[in-house]
């Protein structure tokens, strides 16, 4: 008791110097953001589209063992379907950025790369690269200026096809773009000749595309889910969008059947057999149900883009069919990089073996 009334005393005496001391002290300061540890060099902030609750301790295993980052990823939360991917060197960065998009449970990951003085809780998020394919550019054009200048068109250009010029023809030449997902992809391109007055379209086929909207054109939702259903007569309702803009497996619908055809030969005992079967339950094609490399599959001499595509066709027969569901294919492009894919120049290619694995986990 006698503490307490001698503390009173103090208090009472020295009570108001102490009050002024308060107000008159302290310090000016601008806000600032708060040191969280994290080294802006090599960060990405994202979030999943279309996501409601992301499972953060399953999503940064699921992203680790796609990306297989050499120098270790650190996932922090930063709100809700917000994340903070802290990586380690700019080669782990530079692989997660050239092979997107990438998928956690069929929700593609919209990331943006952070830079000096970003504030990672307000970085717009809505930019995806993506690969576009263009159909029916016509002899003269096949320029990777004029590459260039459709990428700027459907979105902004961000890298070119090595293979695009190499002797090697193909149907199309390929295009990496960075598009914004609040604006309606773009079909085709007019393209004029100046020698002649005359033109033709280019058209755009998309690779990986998440779900877009066949009405009005833009990610992230089908059209059953289209504000435009709300504000417009149904019979006024039109779908210029289509699958058509997807690149479509194209090996998926011969082999869906595979988990129950038999090739006909005399087959081992029925034990063995019934093993087998089971094992491929998990996958029809029975194209890899475990870590495999990117090139396991591809013994052929065709040119590596080619490889690559081959890979995914076979790694996409065992998803539901695209019409069924406009995102499904995409839901296993999460794509990864197996050792053997270590360039970074080989990172968009034979993704799908990695969307095996986690079909098959
Ligand atoms: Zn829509």
């Amino acid at each position: 008791m006698a503490s307490s009334s001698a503390h009173r005393d103090i208090e009472e005496e020295f009570g108001g110097i102490m009050l002024e001391d308060e107000e008159m002290g302290g310090l000016s300061l601008a806000a600032e953001e708060e040191d969280e540890g994290f080294d802006v060099r090599w960060c990405l902030v994202g979030r999943f589209l279309n996501a409601g609750v992301i499972d953060t301790q399953e999503m940064q295993h699921m992203m680790a063992f796609l990306w297989k980052p050499g120098k270790g990823l650190y996932v922090k939360e930063l709100g809700k379907n917000l994340f903070l991917f802290q990586f380690y060197h700019e080669i782990d960065i530079q692989r997660v950025i050239a092979g997107s998009p990438w998928t956690f449970e069929r929700k593609q990951l919209i990331f943006h790369r952070l830079r000096e003085g970003d504030n990672p809780r307000s970085v717009c998020l809505n930019k995806l690269d993506l690969w576009v394919q263009l159909f029916d550019l016509q002899h003269g054009f096949r320029s990777q200026s004029v590459v260039q200048s459709i990428g700027n068109y459907v979105g902004r250009f961000v890298d070119s096809d090595i293979n695009n010029f190499s002797r090697v023809w193909r149907e199309f030449l390929r295009v990496r773009v960075t598009v914004d997902i609040d604006q309606p992809l773009k079909r085709r391109m007019k393209i004029s000749r100046k020698d002649n007055n005359e033109w033709f379209w280019v058209n755009f086929k998309y690779e990986q595309v998440p779900t877009f909207c066949f009405i009005c054109g833009i990610i992230g939702h089908s059209e059953r889910f289209c504000p435009k259903l709300f504000d417009t007569p149904l019979e006024d309702i039109e779908k210029p969008y289509g699958v058509f803009m997807r690149v479509a497996p194209r090996r998926q619908k011969n082999l869906i059947g595979a988990q129950w055809l038999r090739s006909g030969k005399v087959e081992q005992t029925s034990h063995g057999a019934g093993r087998d079967a089971a094992g491929e339950a998990a996958t029809p094609t029975g194209a890899g149900t475990r870590p495999t490399p990117r090139h396991a599959d591809s013994s052929s001499p065709i040119p590596e883009t080619n490889l690559g595509r081959t890979s995914r066709d076979s790694a996409v027969t065992g998803a539901r069919s695209v019409e069924e569901d406009p995102g499904g294919v995409q839901g296993r492009s999460g794509a990864d990089f197996s050792g053997e894919a270590g360039t970074v120049s080989g990172v968009n290619l034979g993704r799908e073996n990695r969307a095996l694995m986690k079909e098959g986990g």
